[in-house]
């Protein structure tokens, strides 16, 4: 049975945040696509018209390292996404342990991760979602963002899912604090946390709640002091934590070069006005440098 009177279904590739993804051929083109079904049930009328409206947006952005967003089309109560089809995301390359990973794979991932978000960024639309997960990796190596823009659109994903625990992970301290006035600096922060993860081959900061997930990140780079983020005083959900000190950067990542740490720690910047924009980490000497970073079609991927 046709979708759409276009989409041939085929079977579950999984569950995500907003609702069931399958995979399905696009009839009109022969591609494999991956299609997203967002449940629109409880929400109002109004509400989808914006939705839709912002899809259409979504449907602007295309650029090398952004998943295309192919098609969009309500049914049933449901909101369906139509997706490139992906083989695999950086989750199950950072996973593999059969996988070894160079400096200079690592700086081709985080350099591709940059560039789809610069592109994002310089159109004003934020992530707020990003993880290993949504970085999906295609045929010819290429890594593209996934879910561009459905967080705001659709509201914060829910963390009462526990398939969403390991977001918190890559929260931006703003975030945690209950910053709604948030920017791009929360996907820098977040991309911070991925280059540290491809780098000691494990999630970096992994807190069991929120307020230890601010717990886990002081303790790597030392209780921010309110001289240094006056503005966190005065953040919703702002508590006082006693103060720890930084330990050096060089011991949590013995084997990164001295221009990876420079650049991890402009991204770690507490101060979200302070840290490193996307466009000034790609213009980095970490990215001229050598290693020059690998060539896509010729990254190691899951067998
Ligand atoms: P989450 O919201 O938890 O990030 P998603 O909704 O993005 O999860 O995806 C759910 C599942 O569908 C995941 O297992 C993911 O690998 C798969 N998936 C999502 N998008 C694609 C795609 N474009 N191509 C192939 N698989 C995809």
């Amino acid at each position: 049975k046709k979708v759409a009177d276009r989409y041939l279904k085929r079977e579950v590739l999984g569950e995500g945040t907003y609702g069931v993804v399958y995979k399905a051929i696009d009839t009109k083109t022969g591609q494999i696509v991956a299609i997203k079904k967002i449940r629109l049930g409880k929400q109002k009328e109004g509400v989808n018209f914006t939705a839709l409206r912002e899809i259409k947006l979504l449907k602007e952005l295309k650029a090398p390292n952004i998943i295309e967003l192919t098609d969009a089309f309500p049914l049933k109560g449901n909101l369906h996404l139509v997706f490139e089809f992906m083989e695999t995301d950086l989750e199950a390359v950072i996973r593999d342990r059969n996988i070894f990973l160079s400096p200079a794979d690592i700086k081709s991932y985080i350099q591709m991760t940059l560039k789809g978000l610069s592109f994002c960024h310089r159109k004003w639309v934020l992530h707020r979602d990003m993880k290993p997960n949504n970085l999906l990796i295609g045929p010819n190596g290429q890594l593209k963002l996934a879910d561009f823009g459905l967080a705001r659109i659709f509201g914060s994903p829910d963390r009462k899912f526990t398939h969403q625990v390991f977001a918190r992970w890559y929260r931006a301290p703003e975030l945690l604090f209950g910053s709604k006035q948030y920017g791009s600096g929360v996907d820098v922060w977040a991309a911070a946390c991925i280059f540290a993860e491809l780098l000691l081959r494990r999630p970096f900061l992994q807190g069991t709640s929120d307020i230890d997930q601010l717990g886990k990140i002081f303790a790597a780079f030392g209780t921010p002091t309110s001289s240094q983020w006056p503005d966190m005083l005065y953040l919703p959900d702002y508590v006082e934590y006693q103060y720890v000190p930084a330990p050096p950067l060089r011991s949590l990542f013995p084997m990164a070069s001295d221009d990876a740490l420079d650049l991890l720690l402009k991204m770690f910047t507490y101060v979200p006005k302070a840290r490193i924009s996307v466009k000034q980490a790609l213009e980095h000497r970490y990215f001229s440098s050598a290693p020059p970073p690998t060539d896509p079609a010729k990254l190691p991927r899951p067998a």
